[in-house]
């Protein structure tokens, strides 16, 4: 049946000629006034509110945090009126700018002070004598990083200084955010739009928000089984990296391979108990947290709060309750690379984890969320997905694929490969592992031997570094592979590399780089460009800490 589109405020009737019975004629017109009430309705609802121009939202992100802002941001900007748009600096250049002369940028910093992987290119052109005049360009930045790091928020310092430098003038001062105060960056935000709108509401936003469908998130993890914890390296390793299989059925949660799974620990007791010993308090004294709710000392100390700065000293005896916890930073979350793929383990999440435990003045200090999960997590593990757009295998089966994984890098390949394995069993794969010792490091042997012996692997190249008197590291064996690498590379090879972001992923680039001046007969320059060009064909991508 053709139904009218309503062109006034008067409902539509079905003509009287029309060949209907008096119950179906009354039921015909019933709908049509209940449709075209809808209609009115959410047509009224959707009258756009007078344009307040556009503005811009860059992102410059390594796991997806930053990218996680920019998005919201623009929405919540599009519902108050603005024309908003996000998008990632990887998708942006500095010559756009001449046409987004309203533009924020929210970016993390990773590794010593670096860029993210996906606002390298556009920082360089920035910094470069290229970069345009912005004197008719207003800005503001959001930085995101951690104080745990020497270049805290060098990245968002870095274009906040350089568009000032360039005449771009500052909506509002740059903020930097260390990893627990998210509220700051919300405020930034609230501060932006005071200044740039001070007459459009929040109700709108807030309202929109409420209809957003409750997900797991870090603040409301969802409570996992942990199915299964193995130790993965030898008795004699110097090093405990483990297997952690955890059940997420009944969670509606689904991910990809190339996701993170986003743990939310608690603390040691023996920590909290040694530290309530030395202070002499009891635990049932209330405190006053960062974000204004109160709960005992001991429930804060379990769950709420960071206590790595005991590691080092302990509490005086006497201090009171709210001193102690006042200084303190909030217990964090901890991301993950997920080592599975749903298609081969449906309904679990499968981690590779090394835990970390170390002497400190002749204590035993442990990491908070790998012996979480290595000796506390019997009782349930809160977990929420972690999206990572920008590490994720190529849409088009047929690209080979080359993974530079040493250490507990190789977590998001297993997944990779398996999903490969059920996807496109006749692909091209090529893995470079590496560790300290083959006889006790070598991370899922079995598995990835069985993936080679089925062709799924069509090379595995191991590089153990401590099996002989000099290092031998994955960059080696890429070099000693680098005609082949080439020739993956001119047949639309995608390169992945997870792992250490401050030694080993700035060696293994170098690496390439090198590959590709030498194979390809390119000046560094040349050779640079390249690398950037696969960068932005999102052909070479990092999952590094
Ligand atoms: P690791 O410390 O990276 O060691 C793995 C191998 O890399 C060892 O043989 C090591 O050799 C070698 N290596 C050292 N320096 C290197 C360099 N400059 N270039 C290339 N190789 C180098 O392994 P791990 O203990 O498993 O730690 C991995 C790192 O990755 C950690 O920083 C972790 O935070 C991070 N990460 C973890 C995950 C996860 O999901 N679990 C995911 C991504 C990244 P030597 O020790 O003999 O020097």
């Amino acid at each position: 049946m053709l139904i009218p589109e309503p062109v006034n405020s008067i409902c539509p009737q079905i003509p009287d000629n029309a060949p209907f019975a008096p119950s179906q004629r009354q039921w015909i017109n019933g709908y049509l006034a209940g449709l075209f009430s809808g209609r009115s309705q959410s047509a009224t609802a959707e009258t756009p509110r007078p344009s307040l121009g556009p503005i811009f939202f860059l992102w410059g992100t390594q796991t997806g945090g930053a990218e996680g802002l920019a998005k919201k941001f623009a929405k919540d900007a599009k519902i108050r009126g603005f024309e908003a748009t996000a998008l990632g600096l990887d998708a942006s250049s500095p010559a756009d700018l001449a046409s987004q002369s309203r533009t924020c940028i929210i970016t993390s910093t990773y590794g010593d002070g670096d860029m993210p992987d996906n606002a390298q290119s556009y920082w360089d052109a920035l910094n470069s004598d290229a970069a345009p005049n912005l004197e008719n360009f207003s800005f503001s930045v959001l930085s995101l990083g951690d104080r745990n790091y020497t270049q805290f928020c060098k990245a968002g310092i870095l274009f906040d200084e350089r568009l000032a430098a360039l005449g771009a003038k500052r909506i509002q001062p740059r903020v930097d955010c260390d990893v627990d105060e998210e509220a700051l960056g919300h405020q930034w935000f609230a501060d932006l739009m005071k200044t740039l709108a001070p007459d459009s509401t929040a109700a709108s936003a807030a309202d929109a928000e409420e209809t957003e469908v409750v997900t797991y998130s870090k603040n409301n993890p969802f409570q996992a089984v942990l199915k299964s914890n193995l130790r993965l390296t030898g008795d004699d390793s110097a090093k405990e990296t483990r297997h952690f299989e955890i059940v997420l059925e009944g969670s509606g949660l689904d991910y990809e391979v190339g996701d993170a799974l986003g743990v939310v620990p608690s603390n040691c007791p023996d920590i909290v108990a040694e530290i309530l010993t030395a202070t002499g308090l009891a635990g049932d004294e209330p405190v006053q947290l960062k974000d204004g709710s109160t709960t005992a000392l001991r429930q804060a100390l379990v769950n709420r709060l960071d206590l790595s700065s005991f590691n080092s000293a302990l509490p005086a005896s006497g201090i009171s309750a709210q001193d102690l916890v006042s200084p303190l930073r909030s217990l964090q979350h901890r991301l993950y690379s997920i080592s599975s793929s749903p298609k081969a383990h449906p309904g679990e999440v499968h981690l590779t984890v090394g835990i970390v435990r170390y002497e400190l003045d002749g204590r035993t200090c442990k990491g908070v969320c790998s012996t979480f999960l290595a000796e506390r997590a019997d009782g349930g593990v809160p977990v929420f997905i972690h999206k990572s757009p920008g590490f994720r295998l190529p849409a088009d089966t047929t690209r080979p694929v080359i993974m530079v994984g040493p250490g507990t890098g190789i977590a998001p390949f297993r997944a990779f490969l398996e999903e490969r394995r059920a996807t496109a069993p006749d692909s091209k794969n090529w893995l470079f592992f590496g560790d300290q010792h083959v006889a006790t490091d070598f991370l899922y042997r079995d598995e990835l031997e069985t993936l080679f012996n089925e062709g799924v692997l069509t090379h595995l190249d191991t590089a153990f570094s401590r099996d002989q008197s000099e290092k031998i590291y994955v960059q080696n064996r890429m070099l000693e592979n680098a005609a082949r690498l080439w020739e993956w590379l001119g047949n639309g090879a995608h390169i992945y590399v997870c792992g250490d972001a401050k030694r080993m992923a700035k060696d293994v680039d170098a690496a390439l780089l090198q590959i590709v001046r030498e194979q390809g007969g390119l000046a560094t320059e040349a050779a640079q460009a390249f690398i950037n060009q696969l960068k932005s064909e999102k052909r070479y991508q990092r999952d590094v800490y």
